[in-house]
């Protein structure tokens, strides 16, 4: 557990800006593997008009903390504190939040390894004409990917039997103020009441709902942003062919990288991994719309962050 001895708060952040809000999504609790239908759910969810874009410190955006809240909760994950799973950080001129969930197999302070799994759930609101961003790939694609790999890491611990990653714990964070300055990220690093020392790894997702490019539109691109980078390098390079999944290091994208992230951000603190299909001409655009996703690849991304906590389970 990531949580140390801090105080609940009284009352949950989320529950004060509860709404009706809450699209009925037709979540499969039990498939075993990376289910597209569900990804379509959380994506749907995430890119709904009545979130006008997820703008950081707007209603839109508090309404999205609390709708991620919901299916944390949905989920079975723990939340950070007796008082939800919403933790508040300031931003330039108002309030907003990332969303923690936890996932432990056992007591606090074992060796398990504890992978954090981050992806953005903010995003650009709306256009000045009255538009609305959908942000589907920046970044519905990363908390959808993120929130089926929590329902299957509850899978596996739930499981009677040992499973690939029941050795893993897990703490999951959708962060908010990605796109002001990745704001939820710093101020998760600098919150005193998380142990970072208990962090062994964050993997962020970061667009990952594209074909990576005109020569590997199947693959997923990495970058490797700690100075541990060779053993996790090659942990990420076997739990690629146990997947079955194609890597591309996205060094070799230039222009096409995906410019500062919250993984640029955590590198400076953790082995820190970035999952990304890159840029495209959609990006920051209204254009960027859940029907131009390719659900192929976000579910790639997912079964390449279930493999990798795999085999670092089985290394430790
Ligand atoms: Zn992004």
């Amino acid at each position: 557990m990531v949580l140390c001895g801090c105080q609940p708060a009284a009352v949950d952040p989320c529950s004060q800006f509860d709404s009706p809000f809450s699209p009925a999504l037709a979540i499969d609790i039990e498939n075993s593997g990376v289910s597209q239908r569900n990804l379509r759910g959380w994506v749907q969810g995430l890119t709904s008009p009545i979130l006008k874009g997820r703008h950081a410190g707007e209603p839109g955006a508090r309404l999205a903390a609390a709708w991620i809240a919901k299916q944390m909760a949905g989920l079975g994950l723990d939340s950070l504190t007796e008082a939800g799973f919403c933790r508040g950080f300031t931003l330039y001129d108002g309030k907003d939040y990332n969303v923690i969930g936890q996932l432990s197999n056992g007591s606090s302070g074992s060796d398990r390894p504890n992978i954090l799994v981050g992806a953005h759930y903010d995003g650009q609101g709306r256009h000045p004409a009255g538009k609305i961003y959908p942000g589907a790939d920046d970044n519905a694609s990363g908390v959808a990917a993120l929130l089926e790999v929590a329902r299957l890491a509850k899978r596996q611990h739930s499981s009677t039997e040992k499973t690939a990653t029941s050795g893993v714990d897990w703490t999951f964070v959708a962060f908010g103020g990605e796109e002001v300055g990745q704001l939820g990220a710093r101020s998760f690093l600098a919150d005193a009441s998380i142990d970072l020392a208990q962090l062994d790894l964050a993997i962020h997702l970061d667009m990952v709902g594209r074909p990576l490019g005109p020569d590997a539109q199947n693959a997923i691109g990495y970058l490797t942003l700690s100075k541990n980078t060779p053993p996790l390098a090659q942990a990420l390079k076997q739990a690629a062919n146990a997947a079955g999944v194609e890597i591309v290091s996205l060094e070799d994208f230039g222009a096409l990288k995906p410019m500062i992230t919250d993984a640029e951000v955590f590198s400076h603190r953790l082995p820190t991994l970035l999952l990304s299909t890159a840029l495209h001409e959609d990006h920051h655009r209204v254009s960027d719309t859940p029907d131009r996703l390719d659900y192929d690849q976000i579910q790639r991304a997912s079964q390449l962050v279930l493999a990798l906590a795999g085999i670092i389970a089985d290394r430790s």
